[in-house]
């Protein structure tokens, strides 16, 4: 069994702070700080661009995918860290529909996180081959694949309610339909267990700000099928990605195998974060945080639901289909938040009115459960969101 009280020590929580948002932002791993530093003092300062060879900033990006690779079942050498998850959706698709230049359809429904929406909508307008994003109910995935669709692109998570999709059967329609699968993990990874070989996943992509506690603006991670590895062909064909990055050739060559999925100078000061944040990894068995993480959940839907008879689950009751956190809609969302996180209760709120409270044993446990539904339904129980200062929306919600 996971030793929960050794991980909770690792990270730092301010003092009166139940952190609900680690499927946001996870918390700062205190191994991070002195590691940043020290990159920042002993590496940049004193190696300066030695440090590329020396401290090896150029091999790391895919020394962390390998990390990554062990907590979402990828194989060896398969997953390659860069950029932001955006940039990854849109380098997974690109090359996805290069892979099968027959079919037109991009399939995603209206969970998914709008920026892989985004994304997919820019792609399809810069390649001008007629290609369509097809946006269906998430409910409505599975029947939507046909053999017209050159590519599903999938959030396994949705980030507003939580509900889970079942990446292997999806993963395997799509497959006998003629279509390639692209997953995003930007609410799986550290959260569950994923097997991106075992559901045969063509591309999988992800951010590590969120549940790898990597610190914001932290890089995201792609991984491609050893299969496709080396056809895929990079969209972003940039130099770090090139065959013989130093041999200054005027041509672009794809790199070798998942190295070709570097575009640029990778963010060596924010590498160095998600390293130490990977540390507090070892020794944690994901079958013991999805477990603990459902276990905390269930507690909290029952809790509030015994509280706070005005808020309305929004996420699935069964667990087992529900990804780490779970939602209530309530039409002041908004302004409850807002109150709560005044009382140290930090989540979050997702337009037009759910909010959101993520579930991470790392360092979360049933004290924290039962200290947020108690403070939560103070807050609606004495209407203490009431006022106009929980009304101003910021800029980020
Ligand atoms: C968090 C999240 C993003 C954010 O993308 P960035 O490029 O890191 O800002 C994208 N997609 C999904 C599914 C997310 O959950």
């Amino acid at each position: 069994m996971t030793d929960f009280a050794r991980t909770r020590a690792l990270f730092h929580i301010p003092e009166g702070v139940i952190y609900l948002d680690g499927n946001s932002l996870g918390p700062l791993p205190i191994a991070a700080a002195e590691r940043v530093s020290n990159m920042l003092t002993a590496e940049w300062g004193e190696l300066l661009i030695r440090g590329w060879n020396t401290a090896g900033w150029f091999v790391q990006p895919r020394k962390l995918g390998d990390r990554i690779g062990r907590l979402i079942g990828a194989e060896q050498g398969s997953v390659m860290v860069g950029d932001t998850l955006s940039i990854k959706v849109y380098q997974a698709l690109a090359s996805a529909l290069d892979l099968n230049p027959g079919r037109r359809i991009v399939l995603s429904d209206s969970g998914n996180f709008p920026s892989d929406l985004y994304m997919a909508q820019g792609l399809i307008a810069s390649l001008g081959r007629g290609h369509e994003l097809k946006i269906v109910a998430p409910e409505a995935v599975e029947d939507a694949i046909d053999g017209s669709v050159a590519a599903i692109l999938l959030t396994e998570v949705d980030y507003r309610t939580g509900r889970l999709h079942d990446m292997k059967r999806l993963t395997a329609k799509a497959h006998a339909a003629g279509a390639l699968a692209i997953w995003d993990l930007a609410h799986s990874a550290g959260a569950l267990e994923v097997d991106v070989a075992g559901a045969n996943a063509d591309f999988a992509v992800g951010c590590t700000y969120k549940y790898l506690n990597a610190g914001p603006g932290a890089p995201a991670f792609i991984y491609v099928a050893p299969r496709h590895a080396a056809t895929a062909r990079p969209a972003l064909s940039g130099w770090m990605g090139h065959a013989a990055p130093f041999a200054f050739d005027l041509d672009y060559r794809a790199g070798s195998g998942i190295e070709r999925m570097r575009v640029g100078t990778p963010p060596v000061i924010a590498m160095a974060a998600l390293d130490a944040a990977l540390d507090a990894w070892e020794g944690v068995s994901l079958a013991d945080v999805r477990q603990q993480s459902i276990r905390l959940a269930d507690l909290f839907v029952e809790l509030v639901e015994a509280g706070c008879p005005d808020l309305a689950l929004a996420s699935p009751r069964d667990g087992s289909v529900r990804g780490s956190q779970v939602s209530f809609r309530h039409p002041q969302g908004y302004a409850i938040m807002q109150a709560l996180i005044t009382r140290g209760v930090i989540g979050d709120f997702r337009a037009p009115d759910a909010i959101r409270f993520g579930f991470t044993p790392l360092y979360i446990g049933e004290a924290e459960v039962r200290g947020a539904a108690r403070i939560l339904a103070e807050i609606i129980g004495g209407r203490l969101w009431d006022e106009p200062r929980f009304r101003q929306k910021a800029l980020v919600t």
